[in-house]
C-alpha cells in the first residue's frame, strides 16, 4: 500500500494501534486510576506489548525510528482517553532523547533496546525547587571521584518518578563554568544514594505519579556520562526540549479531543427547551471554535513534528515553541468550554469531563510556561527580521536609519562626528 501523503503507512498503523489501546486500556480506568491518584500499569504493558515504545526509539536500537510525528500521533491518541496516561508515555520519550541525541554508541547500546521493549521506563530530572524556567540555575552537583561522580541535591517535579528505571538527570559538574556548567548522568532506579522523595497530591494528571527525587552521594560510574563528555548538559536539555515539545502539544491536541469528544456527546443528549442544546447558536457556536482551535493546533504540531523529522534544525526551537503553546492553550480553553457545555454536571466530579479540565491547566506550565514559549517564539522573530531588510524602504525615514542594531550605532557616530 502507498503512503499517505503526509503519513508514513507505519505511522498510520502506530496510531491505529494506540487508538485501540486507548479505548480498550486506557479510558475504561482513566476516573478510577484519577482518584486513586494510581499509575495504569495494565495499559502500560498493552503499549509495551505493542510496540509503542519503539514509536521513537532509531531502528538501529531495536526501535522502529518513526520518528517525531508518529510519536506525537500515538501520544494524542492515548492522551484523548487519559491526558495523564498521555504524559506517562510521552515522557519516556522526554527521557529518552537526551541519550538518543546527545549519548554515546555504548550508552545507546546499552539504554535504547530496554526502553524500545518497554522493559524500563524513563523520566527527566531537569527542574529544581529553585530552578524552574531558570534552567540554568541548577543546583544538584556532580563531583568527579575517581571513576565515579557523586550526585548531591534534589530535583523537583519528576514525572514518571517511582515508576521509571532510568532517570535522565541535570547537574552542575563545572559550577566556575558559564557555558558548560552542566551535564546530563543517567542514574539508575536502585542505585545507592537514590531515593522518591514527596510524591505530589496534583490538581490534575493523577494517573501519573510526579515526585522529588533525591540523591544522597549517589555514586554513578563515569560511563552514565551522557556523550561521555561533561559540560554539555544544558545543550543536550534544550535539544530534548525542542525535540519533546511535539510530545506535550500532542498531548494538548488529545485533551481538547477528548473534551472536545463529550462535550458533542452530550450536547447532542441534553434536552432544554424541548430541543437538544446542539440545536441552539450559541452552543454550536462554542462547538465550532473548539473544533477549530482543536484542528488548527493538531496541524501546527503535525508541522512541528515534520520539521524535526526532516532535519530542518533551524526552525525547530520556533516551531516546537508554537505548537506548544498554541496546542495547550487550546486545550485548556476546550476544556473550560466544554465545561460550560455540560452545564451543571460539568462542576461535578461524578463524570470525566471535570477531569479533562483540570488535566488541561499543567499543560501550560509543564516543559516550558507558555509565557517561556512565547519568549522563544519572539526572540526567533526578532532574528528573523533582520531577513526582511528589503522591506525597509517601506518604513519612515528616520525608523529606515535605525533598523538594526549595528546601524544604530552606525547613526550615533555619524551623528557625534557630524557635532549636531
Ligand atoms: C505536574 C508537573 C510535572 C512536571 N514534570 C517535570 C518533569 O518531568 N521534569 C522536569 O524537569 N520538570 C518537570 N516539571 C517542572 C516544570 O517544567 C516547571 O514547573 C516549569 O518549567 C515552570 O517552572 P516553575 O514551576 O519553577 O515556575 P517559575 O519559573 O517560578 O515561574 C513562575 C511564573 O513566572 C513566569 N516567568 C518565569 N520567568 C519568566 C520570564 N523570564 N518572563 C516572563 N514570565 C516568567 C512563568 O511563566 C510562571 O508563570 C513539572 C511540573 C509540574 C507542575
Amino acid at each position: 500500500m502507498p503512503n499517505n501523503i503526509v503519513f508514513s503507512e507505519l505511522a498510520l498503523e502506530l496510531q491505529a494501534t494506540a487508538r485501540e489501546i486507548a479505548r480498550k486500556h486506557v479510558l475504561p480506568g482513566a476516573v478510577k486510576h484519577d482518584k486513586e491518584q494510581k499509575y495504569n500499569f495494565e495499559a502500560a504493558r498493552a503499549v509495551a506489548a505493542a510496540g509503542l515504545f519503539k514509536t521513537f526509539i532509531p531502528k538501529e536500537y531495536g526501535g522502529h525510528g518513526a520518528g517525531v510525528l508518529a510519536l506525537a500521533l500515538v501520544t494524542e491518541e492515548l492522551a484523548r482517553a487519559d491526558s495523564g496516561f498521555g504524559v506517562a508515555f510521552a515522557v519516556n520519550a522526554l527521557g529518552s532523547f537526551p541519550i538518543i541525541l546527545g549519548g554515546t554508541e555504548e550508552q545507546k547500546k546499552k539504554w535504547l533496546p530496554q526502553i524500545a521493549r518497554g522493559d524500563k521506563f524513563v523520566a527527566f530530572c531537569l527542574s529544581e525547587k529553585y530552578a524552574g524556567s531558570d534552567a540554568g540555575g541548577l543546583s544538584v552537583t556532580a563531583e568527579e571521584d575517581g571513576d565515579h561522580y557523586v550526585i548531591c541535591g534534589e530535583k523537583k517535579w519528576t514525572t514518571n518518578g517511582g515508576v521509571a528505571d532510568i532517570y535522565s538527570v541535570f547537574c552542575v559538574t563545572d559550577p566556575t563554568s558559564k557555558s558548560r556548567r552542566i551535564s546530563a548522568i543517567v542514574v539508575e532506579k536502585g542505585t545507592p544514594g537514590f531515593t522518591i522523595g514527596k510524591v505530589e497530591d496534583k490538581m490534575g494528571i493523577r494517573t501519573v505519579p510526579v515526585v522529588e527525587t533525591h540523591f544522597d552521594r549517589c555514586r554513578v560510574p563515569k560511563t552514565n556520562l551522557i556523550g561521555g563528555k561533561p559540560g554539555m548538559g544544558f545543550k543536550h536539555a534544550m535539544m530534548t526540549l525542542d525535540y519533546a515539545r511535539p510530545g506535550v502539544a500532542a498531548q494538548a491536541v488529545g485533551a481538547a479531543q477528548g473534551s472536545l469528544d463529550l462535550a458533542l456527546v452530550y450536547a447532542n443528549r441534553r434536552q432544554q427547551f424541548g430541543a437538544p442544546i446542539s440545536s441552539f447558536q450559541m452552543v454550536q457556536k462554542m462547538l465550532a471554535d473548539m473544533a477549530m482551535k482543536t484542528e488548527a493546533s493538531r496541524w501546527l504540531v503535525y508541522a512541528c513534528a515534520a520539521a524535526i523529522d526532516a532535519g530542518m534544525a533551524d526552525t525547530i526551537s520556533k516551531r516546537a515553541a508554537m505548537a506548544k503553546c498554541f496546542a495547550t492553550d487550546t486545550a485548556m480553553e476546550v476544556a473550560t468550554d466544554a465545561v460550560q457545555i455540560f452545564g451543571g454536571y460539568g462542576f461535578m466530579e461524578d463524570y470525566p469531563i471535570a477531569k479533562c479540565f483540570r488535566d488541561a491547566k499543567i499543560l501550560q506550565i509543564y516543559e516550558g510556561t507558555n509565557q517561556v514559549q512565547r519568549m522563544v517564539i519572539a526572540r526567533n522573530l526578532v532574528k528573523e527580521a533582520e531577513g526582511l531588510a528589503y522591506l525597509r524602504p517601506y518604513l519612515p525615514t528616520e525608523v529606515q536609519k535605525t533598523y538594526k542594531g549595528t546601524e544604530i550605532r552606525g547613526h550615533a557616530a555619524a551623528g557625534a562626528s557630524s557635532g549636531g
